[in-house]
């Protein structure tokens, strides 16, 4: 069975880079233009759960440390 993922999104460390959005290859991250950070950037959230496989490769691009990544075990 495919792993399945989570993630979150620490908003005070986020600079708005959207890196995570671009390397992202199942779609999972965007940016919707409806969010800001503390600091006023403009801050991703996690979109299509169902696809996120626990790749990690968000986690590992992001230059701020602000994404911690999950993955589901099954019960
Ligand atoms: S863990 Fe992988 S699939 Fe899930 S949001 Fe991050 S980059 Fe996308
Ligand atoms: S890569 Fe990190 S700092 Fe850049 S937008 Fe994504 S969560 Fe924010």
């Amino acid at each position: 069975m495919a792993k399945r993922g989570a993630i979150t999104i620490n908003e005070s460390l986020c600079k708005g880079c959207a890196f995570c959005v671009k390397f992202c290859t199942k779609d999972c991250i965007a940016v919707k233009g409806d969010k800001f950070s503390p600091l006023g950037y403009l801050l991703p959230t996690f979109v299509n759960e169902e696809k996120c496989n626990a790749c990690q490769v968000c986690g590992w691009m992001c230059p701020d440390l602000a994404i911690t990544v999950y993955e589901m075990v099954e019960a």
